[in-house]
């Protein structure tokens, strides 16, 4: 007799015990260890894969969780982003749903063909330096429009304001087709994904390159700066590294 009630005592103890394990910890932290902590960038990394792998099987918490009126209240009080994302303003790789993080837990700079000039490099230093975020995603996807244009009009350039921004992608085209592009289409779309891939890779090395901030944040380590690329079909994020 004495056991039962000794494991009903444990169960009423043991409940919101369960429960408080659940409970949101503070704007800026996470639950890591059983502990509420800001993440470092390994671990901000960790939570954002994480995420996508809720978001391949279709079960986002980011609605239910991290979008509620409650959070909007506590967000609205400041921000904490842990994380930038540097990616494409294509319509199929919104941040948010591919990472299920919600408000106030990403800094999101879109343009497309994820490219960085001043504007994009003075919203990631603003993270940086004033909301403590310690990650930046630079996240390519496949079937880009932006990288595709430059492709299709290369050795040509893009005009007008869309070509403002093709002349940033350029470089990668350039490297990867180096003279003359092959003839079928098939070759052509592989590549047009490689040039994907390197136009992520010149845009994260520029980061450093041209901003003073970021590159010594960077070198004392309180940084990381990754290459990620977005598959359309699969939904899944494949980290490229560092
Ligand atoms: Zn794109």
């Amino acid at each position: 007799m004495k056991k039962v009630l000794l494991a009903a005592a444990f169960l009423m103890f043991a409940v919101p015990a369960m429960a408080d394990e659940d409970a949101r910890c503070a704007t800026g932290t996470y639950r890591i260890n059983e502990v509420c902590v800001k993440p470092t960038p390994e671990q901000g990394l960790e939570l954002l894969l994480k995420g996508n792998a809720k978001y391949i099987k279709g079960d986002l918490d980011l609605l239910k969780k991290y979008a509620s009126p409650t959070v909007r209240k506590e967000v609205a009080l400041g921000q904490k982003p842990f994380a930038i994302v540097l990616t494409c303003s294509d319509s199929r790789v919104p941040p948010e749903l591919i990472f299920d993080k919600g408000l106030g837990e990403i800094f999101v700079v879109r343009v497309a063909g994820n490219i960085v000039a001043p504007h994009e490099l003075g919203s990631i230093e603003y993270a940086l330096e004033h909301l403590g975020a310690n990650l930046i995603v630079v996240l390519g996807h496949e079937k880009c429009g932006a990288v595709g244009s430059t492709y299709g009009a290369y050795p040509n350039h893009v005009e007008g304001n869309i070509g403002s921004l093709t002349e940033s992608i350029y470089p990668a085209v350039d490297k990867v087709v180096a003279g003359s592009k092959p003839t079928g289409a098939v070759e052509q779309a592989a590549q047009v994904e490689e040039c994907i891939l390197e136009n992520i890779k010149i845009v994260s090395e520029s980061l450093e390159s041209k901003s003073d901030i970021i590159k010594e944040l960077v070198e004392k380590g309180e940084t990381k700066i990754v290459r990620a690329r977005y598959d359309l079909d699969e939904g899944r994020v494949t980290i490229l590294g560092e």
